[in-house]
């Protein structure tokens, strides 16, 4: 049996580390600061770039209120993203702040029968904030609020006070929330993320001080990216689905190994009978 006291020696080594880092405890008051960003892994130089990148706007003016979002993956249980916001800014702010791949692929195609709806809504305690984007004719929550307006009219009295209000003219801080309760933001059509408000606390000297870096990411989640599933060397740029010549279903390729499997010597597609999409990340 192997002797367990190397392991030992470590695992004390490692305790007396952690033990003295507590014990001496942070540097500065600028450090102390970092801390609290440090601690959803976001480092220091990563943490500089981000503000490096953010507009100057003045600073943060006293009595200002921090609240902490965590919004997580549409259909996975995973937290993608940890957002620091002011009271004061509109959830419009909130909205722009949250970074989904299924917004960045909804570009409009020629030919496309069904069109492209940017439009999105929080939905926060029987309230829908609406976005009405550019070019769509109504809000994304219409037809849920026409649906419940005619089950209130056949009598079902859960469906009464359900509101609507545009998330332009809303403020964080006036917003009626409970720290851990799950609200939802749902776009590109029927998408829907769970949202969770974490934190509401003043700002402080260990926050960063001008207006221009919030909303402000603390936590993002690494995207997980596929590699071609012939060549295994390039990233995968298409996801295939129904090809009979592919080993799995779906299957990612590179443009290349797409182009060399799929078109003839002159470009023409050799067969039609499966569906081709871009392909990111998952
Ligand atoms: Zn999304
Ligand atoms: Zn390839």
């Amino acid at each position: 049996m192997e002797d367990p006291a190397p392991s030992l020696r470590k695992m004390a080594d490692v305790l007396q580390h952690i033990t003295k880092h507590y014990q001496a405890g942070p540097k500065s008051r600028k450090e102390r600061g970092w801390l609290r960003i440090n601690k959803n892994t976001m480092t220091k130089e990563v943490m500089s770039t981000i503000l490096s990148k953010k507009p100057k706007c003045g600073p943060v003016p006293p009595g200002e209120v921090v609240v902490r979002v965590a919004v997580f993956h549409p259909t996975k249980s995973d937290k993608t993203q940890e957002i620091l916001i002011l009271g004061s800014q509109k959830l419009i702010d909130l909205k722009n702040a949250i970074d989904c791949i299924t917004e960045n692929i909804l570009v409009e195609q020629e030919g496309d029968e069904i069109p492209c709806i940017h439009s999105s809504y929080f939905y926060i305690n029987r309230t829908f904030y609406d976005y009405i984007a550019p070019g769509d004719s109504e809000p994304l929550s219409q037809r849920i609020t026409t649906w419940a307006k005619q089950k209130e009219k056949e009598g079902e009295i859960r469906f009464r006070r359900l509101r609507n209000r545009k998330m332009e003219n809303v403020r964080v801080v006036d917003l009626d929330i409970q720290l851990g309760a799950h609200y939802h933001f749902c776009h590109a059509i029927d998408e829907n993320h769970t949202i969770i408000f974490t934190e509401i606390r003043f700002h402080d000297a260990f926050d960063p001080q001008d207006r221009g870096a919030y909303p402000l990411d603390v936590f993002k989640w690494q995207e997980k990216m596929r590699k071609c599933c012939s060549c295994a060397v390039n990233h995968a740029q298409l996801v295939i689905y129904g090809d009979k010549l592919s080993a799995s279903n779906p299957a990612y390729y590179c443009e290349m190994c797409h182009k060399a499997f799929h078109k003839d010597s002159q470009g023409n597609d050799i067969y039609l009978d499966y569906h081709v999409h871009p392909y990111t990340h998952d």
